[in-house]
């Protein structure tokens, strides 16, 4: 801090994205605050998700979700290995019955230079993950998992440690420019700054439009549940089994993950929230709800997938058609064997038009940067996406 709570740069949010741009910015010697409304940082999807790290296979060439979640992923393993953080990167399978499908997969880990990615069968596949149901699928070695929680607490400790700060509690209500300045209220106190960078994930359009910007999404929230396999059942995972996703929804589709601490989880599903924190059916918050209904973009995209939509309501409220999905894809698990964990929520950026946005989404502001859709993989992208940031910032 200089003086009267001034700072060259604020950070709104500190989740896995937040904290890694504030991270990359405390190396170039100038003072940074995380404003956060929480009382510690990851607490909501960076602390709530599948702790995949994910190998960047699915994201078209070139686009920044492949280049960063390539980056990433190198730059996450580098950073866990250095902080002692647990992790295991054995790889997944993504089973398909579809070969072909399969073989355009392998033909894309080509064009990424990804090695070591294969087709396995029948027993190649077996001996892998022997419980498998489908016998057909693409290894992906690079593919691992982590707490992402323990990633978020170290890139907080590392950032105060460089002599960063961040403010807890803090909950943004107002931005105004004032002489050249950010003048950003929250809560309990005034900061100033040079220069904003809005990491808020559920609430990043709210903190958008705070800053006049008329950003041309929208955040909706999806709700991600997941089920925790009885420790009995450990044996009957490896690592990671994945259907192959639909490109045109690629969060669809339960899979299954023996996480950083040896349980087995399956899922997320992907229903509609009722309010940006919903972690479970009965939060509901009208504001947030008017707001999504009343998008016109909403409407369009209710319309393109109101089978889907109801399809995966259906199963969010129905353990039992839960249980036949992931009786799809692993032998051994019946009703009895699986109970419920907490859910994570998605802010995911719909535009107008009705479309998922699918990359990640940058907005510049009068000195302010926004970051309007930072789906999955950012968590695993983390490192890359603020480093990102902070040369865009910079230059
Ligand atoms: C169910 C689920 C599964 C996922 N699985 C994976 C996975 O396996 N691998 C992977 O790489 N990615 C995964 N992701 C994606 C990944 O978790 C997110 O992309 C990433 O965590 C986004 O981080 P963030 O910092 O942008 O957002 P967040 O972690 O949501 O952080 C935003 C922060 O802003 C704060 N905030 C909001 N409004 C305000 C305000 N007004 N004032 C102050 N603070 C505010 C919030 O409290 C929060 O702490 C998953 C996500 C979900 C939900």
């Amino acid at each position: 801090m200089t003086n009267n709570n001034t700072y060259d740069y604020a950070v709104i949010g500190a989740g896995i994205v937040g904290l890694s741009t504030a991270l990359h910015l405390q190396k170039q010697n100038v003072s940074v605050v995380v404003l956060e409304k929480e009382k510690e940082p990851g607490l909501h999807q960076s602390g709530r998700n599948s702790g995949v790290i994910h190998s960047g296979i699915y994201y078209k060439p070139n686009s920044s979700k492949s280049e960063l979640s390539i980056r990433g992923r190198n730059l996450l393993i580098e950073y866990l290995k250095k902080k002692d953080i647990n992790y295991r990167q054995e790889g997944k399978i993504v089973v398909d019955n579809d070969l072909n499908k399969l073989e355009n997969l392998l033909d894309r880990s080509i064009e990424l230079d990804m090695d070591g990615v294969k087709i396995v069968r029948d027993d190649e596949l077996l001996s892998i993950e022997p419980s498998s149901v489908m016998l057909k699928g693409l290894f992906v070695p690079q593919a691992g998992v982590v707490d992402y929680k323990e990633v978020v607490q170290a890139y907080a400790k590392d950032f105060i440690e460089m002599g960063g700060e961040i403010k807890y509690i803090e909950e943004i209500k107002e931005i105004e420019n004032i002489n050249g300045l950010k003048s950003i209220k929250g809560n309990k106190d005034t900061y100033n700054c040079e220069f904003l960078i809005n990491c808020a994930g559920l609430f990043s359009d709210e903190i958008a439009k705070l800053d006049n910007m008329s950003p041309n999404v929208k955040i909706i929230p999806f709700r991600g549940e997941y089920y925790k396999i009885s420790n009995t059942k450990n044996k009957i995972l490896n690592n990671m089994i994945y259907p192959l996703a639909d490109p045109d929804l690629p969060f669809l589709g339960i899979h299954l993950t023996k996480t950083a601490n040896g349980d087995i989880e399956a899922g997320p599903n992907a229903v509609l929230a009722f309010s940006k924190e919903g972690y479970k059916w009965t939060d509901i918050n009208f504001v947030d709800l008017t707001k999504v209904v009343t998008f016109p973009g909403m409407l369009k995209l209710g319309k393109k997938y109101f089978r889907t939509g109801i399809s995966e309501m259906y199963r969010s409220l129905n353990k039992n058609i839960f249980v036949k999905e992931i009786q799809k894809l692993i032998n051994g698990v019946d009703l009895r064997d699986i109970k419920q964990i907490p859910s994570g929520v998605r802010a995911q950026a719909v535009d107008k038009d009705g479309n998922l946005v699918d990359d990640f989404l940058f907005e510049e502001g009068e000195n302010s940067l926004h970051v309007l859709n930072s789906p999955s993989p950012a968590a695993t992208a983390s490192l890359a996406i603020g480093e990102s940031i902070v040369s865009k910032i910079l230059n």
